[in-house]
């Protein structure tokens, strides 16, 4: 095969703290509703069936400090603060030890989200991802690895707008924590580096405007920084 007929746009590689490393992205998971509050706030009471998720286009991510414009197609566009965890060596059918042993490191995220869209499509029972997958619709801050952060415990996880808080809370409120999703996804999915999970956010999701700066952060890790400019 010769020269290409065209180029594609590159995804972005997210850099880890203190470190000359990147790392590539792969694959982007969400998991749905896994703060009970956030569950209660969208109307849907959370259970504890199983996870749920859904994907974001890894093309689609920027770093944090992304200067983006307001998204087309939505007059309601939100914010949800996450904590994602990198995965750092292939995983299946994971044990609760091999799920521990698979994480690289955390960062902190924003999944970004049309809600309008999102909602009108989970009411007509359609899919969701032209709510949840927009371009620059998930930000990305630098990667802590776990061996430095550690694991989530009883960080704080909050997000502010415009330096005003919106979400205030504990990441020890995830209904599914790290280990149990990484065994449950393991079992769809041969999990491998490069791919990101984004865990859920708290309660206190919000719309957001252009000029709006979004601030969000979690103790240790590095924090995520979205500003939107006028729509295009
Ligand atoms: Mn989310």
């Amino acid at each position: 095969m010769g020269k290409l007929l065209f180029g594609l746009p590159e995804t972005p590689v997210v850099p880890v703290e203190g470190e000359e490393i990147g790392y590539s992205l792969g694959r982007i998971f969400c998991v749905g509703r896994n703060y009970a509050a956030h569950a209660a706030e969208m109307g849907i009471e959370a259970d504890r069936e199983a996870p749920f998720y859904f994907t974001k286009a890894a093309v689609n991510a920027v770093l944090t400090g992304a200067v983006v414009p307001y998204p087309p197609g939505t007059e309601n566009f939100h914010y949800e603060m996450e904590l994602a965890v990198a995965i750092g060596a292939p995983v299946f059918r994971a044990t609760r030890e091999a799920a521990a042993a698979s994480v690289f490191g955390y960062c902190c995220a924003l999944d970004m989200t049309r809600r309008d869209l999102q909602i009108r499509e989970r009411q007509k029972q359609r899919p969701w991802d032209v709510g949840k997958d927009l371009e620059n619709g998930t930000v990305l801050a630098p990667l802590t690895r776990a061996t430095e952060w550690g694991r989530p415990e009883k960080q704080r996880i909050w997000l502010e707008v415009n330096g005003e808080t919106r979400q205030d809370a504990s990441v020890e409120e995830m209904i599914w924590s790290v280990e149990d999703i990484i065994c449950h996804l393991s079992g769809f999915y041969h999990l491998r580096p490069g791919d990101l999970i984004l865990t859920g956010t708290p309660a206190g999701v919000g719309a957001v405007q252009t000029g709006d700066r979004i601030l969000g952060g979690i103790d240790g890790l590095p924090p995520v920084e979205l500003t939107l400019a006028a729509a295009e």
